[in-house]
């Protein structure tokens, strides 16, 4: 098993900020990982680190990334089963590739398979966790298959285990012609192109029912908005960027200050979609 030491968080997550994660472990295979499990249980699992900032100390919990063993795409009854580590643009591109539609809508979306379903990552409309047969995990007592109606997923939740590890799923895809799945996967690509670029974990704030976090946020006043080197867009308010100098107590404090702003102007209260984890 690999093992890292001191390495930046900036190096590791999107947003590109946070002082340094003390280890990260990556295990070849589910019986490393269920040692590893056995072994920390508090270990945190990270996958892009596309939705994940790290405070700005040391963070001293031992952190696992899935290794190469666990980044793969195959055929499958139903659809496909692919690893949790693979890439959610790898992904894609094999849907399209092979002709298999069902999953289009997280095209242009960062990260990993893992962290996609651990968030139910996906648009307005759609989750991932809609496409899953069944899920894969690991625990430190081994490794089990979970069947997606013994999961109850909700709106940015997969709803997976407290202490389990995603390493595999099967999902749900039909056959297509290719050029009808590259359509579809290009059109949610074009509505991207309007998304804020820079360091960035993508939406801060999950929607409140009814509601767009980025519209109460604009109207809220809270656009270009600045602490330190962290800054509202002023394309999409949901998106807070790191301009390369923002410490995670700027993400913080303006993560704060806007939902300061949002209660007191429509009485909701935003929860944080984005995992700020450490000191
Ligand atoms: C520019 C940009 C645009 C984005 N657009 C969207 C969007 O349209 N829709 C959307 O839903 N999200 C969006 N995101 C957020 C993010 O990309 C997704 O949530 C993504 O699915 C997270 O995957 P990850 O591998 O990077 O997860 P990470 O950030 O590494 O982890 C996220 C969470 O999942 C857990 N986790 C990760 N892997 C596993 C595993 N194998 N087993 C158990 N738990 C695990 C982590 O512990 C953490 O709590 C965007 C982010 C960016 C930067």
């Amino acid at each position: 098993m690999r093992m890292a030491r001191m390495v930046s968080a900036q190096d590791i997550t999107s947003m590109h900020c946070g002082g340094s994660v003390a280890c990260i472990f990556e295990p070849e295979g589910p019986t490393e990982l269920a040692g590893l499990l056995h072994e920390h249980p508090d270990l945190l699992v990270l996958g892009g680190g596309t939705n994940t900032i790290f405070g700005d100390d040391v963070f001293t919990r031992p952190v696992v990334r899935l290794g190469a063993e666990f980044a793969f795409v195959e055929e499958a009854p139903g659809g496909i089963r692919a690893g949790a580590a693979t890439s959610m643009k790898r992904l894609v591109s094999y849907c399209i590739r092979t002709g298999l539609s069902g999953i289009e809508f997280m095209a242009g979306i960062p990260g990993t398979l893992g962290g996609a379903l651990y968030m139910n990552a996906g648009t307005a409309d759609n989750g991932i966790m809609d496409a899953v047969i069944e899920i894969e995990l690991t625990d430190a007592s081994g490794s089990r298959t979970l069947a997606r109606d013994r999961i109850d997923c909700s709106y940015r939740s997969g709803g997976i285990p407290e202490g389990s590890v995603i390493t595999a799923a099967r999902l749900s895809l039909q056959g297509a012609r290719y050029d009808e799945v590259r359509r579809n996967v290009l059109a949610f690509l074009a509505r991207r192109k309007a998304q804020p670029r820079g360091f960035s974990a993508g939406s801060v704030f999950r929607n409140p029912q009814g509601h767009a976090a980025g519209k109460l946020i604009d109207q809220a006043g809270f656009k270009g908005r600045r602490i330190g080197g962290a800054k509202v867009s002023e394309i999409h308010a949901n998106f807070i960027i790191n301009d390369g100098h923002a410490s995670t107590a700027d993400v913080r404090e303006l993560i704060r200050l806007v939902k300061q702003g949002v209660k007191e102007r429509f009485g909701i209260e935003l929860t944080e979609e984005v995992r700020i984890v450490g000191q």
